[in-house]
């Protein structure tokens, strides 16, 4: 399958729970040499293959160990181990999400092939680049820059305000934010961002479009535009399931 330019579809975008219809977090990051799917929440099974079968993954993505996150890999060795029979994917994921997936996918193995990322670690997945970056969260949890040829995405995972983005460099086309509640909550110490301190964190970065995801059900989507709107300058999107952006 050649994808060009490398894009991203959005498969779920709710924080904590999915809201009605929704699905929890994750994304296909897709170039011409690999397809990723980054955080497998809730949900994302489904919409995955909407766009590609399991067996044409590369790798799997995961940034920490909350439930919203990668709960759909339990599932995916179900599918893999007595369906798809596609032999072992590819799995990056923290030390603490991988203690929890042998717990509930006893012979891990014969799914996935795991291996341990964390602060600082680097992968060349396909014609991918990936490197990580502790945020500042609850769970030791990574985010991403992923580079392909010129393009660059930032995914900030689950972060409070004290993670300093351009420990994953500058200038990126896209960056790709946790944005859970509204600036009325920043004073209660919540270990997430608000959609100001999104924008805040695009500015930083010199990100081209700013997208808002993980907004926490029943937020209202036009607040959360409108408070980034006031910090950042460049084009802004809240995100919705099957949206598709390039980067
Ligand atoms: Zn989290």
């Amino acid at each position: 399958m050649i994808v060009n330019p490398p894009k991203i579809t959005v498969l779920g975008c709710s924080g904590s729970y999915a809201k009605k219809g929704g699905a929890c977090t994750g994304f296909l990051v897709q170039s011409p040499g690999a397809n990723v799917w980054l955080d497998a929440g809730p949900g994302t099974l489904g919409n995955l293959q909407k766009h590609i079968e399991i067996s044409d993954l590369t790798a799997i993505v995961l940034t920490h160990e909350h439930a919203d996150h990668w709960l759909e890999l339990p599932v995916v060795y179900n599918a893999i181990r007595h369906y798809v029979m596609c032999g072992q994917i590819p799995v990056y994921g923290t030390q603490g999400t991988m203690k929890l997936a042998k717990q509930m996918c006893p012979v891990l193995e014969e799914a996935f092939n795991w291996n341990v990322i964390k602060d600082g670690s680097r992968e060349v997945i396909g014609d991918q680049s990936w490197r990580w970056s502790q945020t500042d969260h609850y769970v030791e949890t990574v985010a991403s820059r992923v580079e392909v040829g010129e393009s660059s995405f930032v995914f900030t995972a689950d972060t409070g305000p004290n993670w300093d983005v351009n420990t994953l460099g500058e200038s990126v086309s896209l960056a790709i934010s946790e944005s859970t509640f509204l600036a009325c909550k920043e004073d209660e110490g919540i270990l997430h961002l608000s959609a100001r301190q999104a924008a805040e964190l695009a500015k930083k970065i010199k990100a081209d479009h700013l997208v808002l995801s993980h907004l926490a059900p029943g937020e209202d989507r036009v607040q959360h535009e409108n408070q980034a709107s006031e910090v950042f300058d460049g084009r802004i999107t809240v995100a919705t399931a099957g949206d598709q952006y390039s980067f």
